[in-house]
């Protein structure tokens, strides 16, 4: 699997629609300082999921969308997608290719999908979760995140490995699964109070 191609609109300093392509190879981004190089690492983990506003250098959610200039008028909505190449399977679907997109209004509302069909973000953290990609994964690195890496707790540092080793996607299945489990006993528990008051 190879990230294939970024589509960005409206989001920080990509006003038009713009469409970059990669290859299985390297690709290299170089251009001035302010330019916008770090805007398309901030536009992958933003459709990957990214939540944190201070992760993609804003103070606001509404700061990925683009802002305006002198000769361009601001825009309503941000929209990324990145499109994966997915013909060894590495994603759990029957695609050859795998896009997904997010759009974002100024109200805040805003719309995951997956190949065109719109979807929860929970279903993206899954579909990615223990291939190392995503807002958390271990294929984005930005600035300082090896530092903190290192000086994580251990159990923060094991998170790594354990993406590495394709368990978290159980560790969470599991995490669900005893809070099912805990909601149950709790059910039980109210109905043999009810059934008690009722003999
Ligand atoms: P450097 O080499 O200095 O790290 P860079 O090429 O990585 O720079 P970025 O940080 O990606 O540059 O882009 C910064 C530019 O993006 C600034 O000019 C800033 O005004 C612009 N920008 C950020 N958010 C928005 C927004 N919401 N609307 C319009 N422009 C924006």
């Amino acid at each position: 699997m190879y990230l294939k191609t970024l589509y960005i609109q409206g989001f920080k300093s990509f006003a038009q629609k713009t469409k970059i392509e990669f290859n299985n190879k390297i690709t290299g981004i170089v251009g001035p300082n302010g330019s916008g190089k770090s805007n398309i690492s901030d536009a992958i983990m933003w459709v990957l999921g990214e939540t944190s506003v201070k992760s993609l250098r804003g103070s606001k959610m509404e700061d990925v969308i683009f802002s305006g200039t002198d000769s361009k008028r601001p825009l309503g909505f941000a929209e990324v997608s990145i499109v994966f190449d997915n013909t060894d399977r590495t994603l759990p679907l029957e695609y050859n290719e795998i896009s997904v997109t997010r759009r974002m209004y100024r109200s805040l509302e805003s719309e995951f999908l997956i190949n065109n069909v719109k979807c929860r973000l929970k279903d993206i953290k899954e579909l990615f979760m223990d291939t190392g990609i995503g807002k958390d994964g271990y294929s984005l690195i930005g600035q300082g995140k090896i530092e903190s890496i290192l000086s994580n707790r251990p159990e923060q540092r094991r998170a790594v490995f354990e993406e590495a080793a394709g368990i978290s996607k159980y560790k969470m299945r599991k995490l669900e699964t005893e809070n099912k489990l805990k909601r149950t006993e709790d059910n039980i528990v109210r109905l043999n109070d009810i059934i008690s008051e009722i003999k």
